[in-house]
This record gives C-alpha cells, sequence and structure tokens, in this order.
C-alpha cells in the first residue's frame, strides 16, 4: 500500500495497532508523523515559523525542570503566534515541514532566540 500523502510504499514493521493505524489512514510513518503535528497545528498547539514546526511544552519560563530536560537545553525563545506573545523556555523543535505538507502548515508565526 503506498502512502496517499507521499506516494511511498507504507511499512508496516511496528506493533500491530500502529500498523493498523497506518492502514486506516494511508500513510507511511513520517507523513503519519506530519498527519499528528498538523491536527497540533490546527489546534494552535503547534506553529510554523521559517518552514520548521514547533511545540511549546509551556508557554512561559519554567524552573520545575533542570535545563537539560528541556526543549532547547531550555532555550528562550520569544513567540508570537495566534495573537498571542510570550517567552518559553520549553521549545521542542518538530522537524523541517515536508513539501506536501506545507501548504496544509504555511509559516504563522515569529520566532526570536533571546538566550
Ligand atoms: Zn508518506
Amino acid at each position: 500500500m503506498d502512502c496517499k500523502y507521499c506516494g511511498e510504499l507504507i511499512q508496516f514493521h511496528f506493533y500491530e495497532a500502529r500498523n493498523d493505524e497506518l492502514r486506516a489512514e494511508q500513510a507511511c510513518f513520517s507523513c503519519d508523523f506530519w498527519l499528528r503535528r498538523l491536527k497540533e497545528y490546527q489546534k494552535g498547539e503547534t506553529f510554523v515559523s521559517g518552514g520548521c514546526a514547533y511545540t511549546p511544552a509551556v508557554k512561559r519560563i519554567r524552573t520545575d525542570k533542570p535545563s537539560r530536560w528541556l526543549g532547547f537545553a531550555g532555550t528562550h525563545w520569544e513567540v508570537k503566534h495566534n495573537g498571542e506573545e510570550y517567552i518559553t523556555n520549553d521549545l521542542w523543535h518538530r522537524g523541517s515541514v515536508p513539501e506536501h505538507f506545507r501548504e496544509w502548515m504555511p509559516d504563522n508565526a515569529e520566532l526570536r532566540r533571546l538566550r
């Protein structure tokens, strides 16, 4: 079975429930990952800046975990997304949005590294 998003052959070499999910979505592992990011993007949980997707674990400076456990090792970022502005030190990079997902996930945020 080919992935209906990228056309690659879908590899069903995961546990059964996972294979069933991929089969139901007709998506390869990578496109399934991006379908999940797309749902987050539509809910405002993930944003895209410069063609890359990011998900803030929190929209503030957190002090409850050592920085080595935080996204980008606790780097501070200023985010402007959906009319909201905040600084986070727990931002997670999800990767470059693949070509075939870009029309559904255009840039929708400004991101600035603070320190
Ligand atoms: Zn695919």
